[in-house]
């Protein structure tokens, strides 16, 4: 009876071990939302990455500036 009772506590001691070690799921990485403040933005005239709130939005895209919407032919969407 008594090897019975240290079996069953190893075999208690191996599945709580196994339990530990358990992979667990793949956390994925909350990223920040897309109308973060901080994001950077492509001018669709002359590529340069700026923050978007500093961005010039036309039709076909956001610029760098009034001066790179103008020279793309493109004008304030509102
Ligand atoms: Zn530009």
């Amino acid at each position: 009876m008594k090897y019975l009772l240290i079996l069953l506590l190893v075999l208690v001691v191996i599945w709580a071990v196994k339990r530990g070690r358990a992979p667990k799921p793949p956390q994925t990485p909350q990223k920040p939302a897309s109308s973060s403040p901080s994001e950077m933005i492509t001018c669709a005239h002359c590529g340069i990455h700026l923050p978007q709130e500093e961005a010039v939005s036309g039709q076909k895209g956001l610029y760098c500036s009034t001066d790179h919407r103008t020279v793309a032919q493109d004008r304030n969407p509102v």
